[in-house]
């Protein structure tokens, strides 16, 4: 009982990871999450069609039990999944214009990512292997499927390089941290999903438990800013870090927090719909904030806090330096 209790302790120190899933219209961001959570966000979106970023949590049930068939034991330090992004390429369409925004997104927070090649089962010929691990869903494929899939493949490596990534299928990969990694999968039947999983979970866990480990610093960026009906100009933000309070001060538009809302439970972000009032919010989450002058916020940009004992000054200089950064990088871009 003892040795629970402690377990308990050390999980409650860690926050819970966050998975950003990005990429082109239509690439399946949708039904990849709908298909891990075994939920179905698709229909609240009502044909909307939008490049977004959804923000949520994947139960680690769910994880445990995708993986199984992999035989390797996910023992998850973690709570949830990770920080980390999937980049979302639709193996038969390749590079799309908002995969390169998404890259680039990515390039700038620095932020650790795996490249899901969804839609294998769209290749023609395909044998369905419901929810196999890739390489074992590659063997029962024809000369002619496996072909193809190669050559689709080393296309869309060509197009990864040519946007300065290298890339490679992550059972093959040698060079991980470098080289970046690719899972083929199919959001319909499964295929590689399992794959994807264990990925994001090793992955996590040999770089970022030091980095989930909580701490009252807050540290939030802003993934959106757009307007909604019955409240004004909004901001989609992901709180990595620290804790937020309706009423905080923040910047650097300097605003006072009026509402600190979260979709209802397994609903995403951009999902249109009611909302939960929360008078704080402790990180990891993902926030929809509504406050005055909002407008002028910006994607990519941090959100500051100031606290009691910070200077606003001193806070809406870092802000500043922040945002003229990203746009710097943008602009480079
Ligand atoms: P999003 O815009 O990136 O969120 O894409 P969606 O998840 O909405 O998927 C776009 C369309 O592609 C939908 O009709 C999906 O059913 C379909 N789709 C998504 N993933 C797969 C897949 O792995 N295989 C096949 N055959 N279709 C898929």
């Amino acid at each position: 009982a003892e040795d629970a209790t402690h377990k308990q302790a050390e999980e409650n120190l860690l926050r819970s990871p966050i998975c950003c899933i990005m990429g082109h219209v239509d690439a399946g961001k949708t039904k990849l999450l709908d298909f891990v959570r075994g939920t179905n966000v698709q229909e609240g979106e009502a044909g909307f069609i939008t490049q977004q970023i959804g923000a949520t949590y994947f139960p680690a049930e769910n994880i445990r039990e995708r993986t199984k068939e992999l035989k390797a034991d996910a023992k998850l330090k973690v709570p949830g999944l990770c920080d980390i992004a999937i980049l979302v390429v639709d193996i038969t369409d390749g590079l799309k214009p908002q995969t390169i925004e998404s890259l680039k997104l990515l390039k700038m927070r620095n932020t650790e990512f795996i490249i899901a090649l969804n839609k294998v089962d769209r290749l023609y010929g395909w044998k369905t292997c419901r929810n196999a691990p890739i390489v074992k869903a590659m063997k029962q494929q024809s000369k002619d499927v496996q072909n193809e899939f190669n050559m689709k493949l080393r296309q869309i490596v060509t197009q990864f390089m040519e946007q300065g990534l290298n890339t490679e299928l992550y059972y093959k990969n040698r060079e991980m941290g470098e080289t970046f990694n690719m899972v083929p999968t199919s959001a319909i039947s499964g295929e590689g999903i399992p794959d994807l999983l264990l990925l994001l979970v090793q992955w996590t866990q040999k770089t970022m438990v030091e980095k989930l480990t909580f701490n009252n610093k807050v540290q939030c960026t802003v993934l959106e800013v757009k307007v909604i009906e019955g409240h004004g100009t909004t901001i989609d933000v992901v709180l990595v870090n620290g804790v937020i309070h309706e009423g905080d001060q923040i910047g650097p538009i300097v605003t006072t927090i009026r509402a600190l809302l979260t979709p209802h439970p397994m609903k995403e972000l951009r999902v249109k719909g009611t909302y939960l009032h929360h008078k704080e919010i402790k990180a990891a989450q993902g926030i929809k904030i509504t406050a005055q002058g909002l407008e002028h916020a910006i994607a990519g940009t941090g959100l500051y806090v100031v606290g009691i004992d910070d200077d606003l000054e001193d806070v809406k200089e870092a802000a500043m330096e922040d945002m003229k950064s990203v746009m710097s990088r943008i602009d480079k871009s």
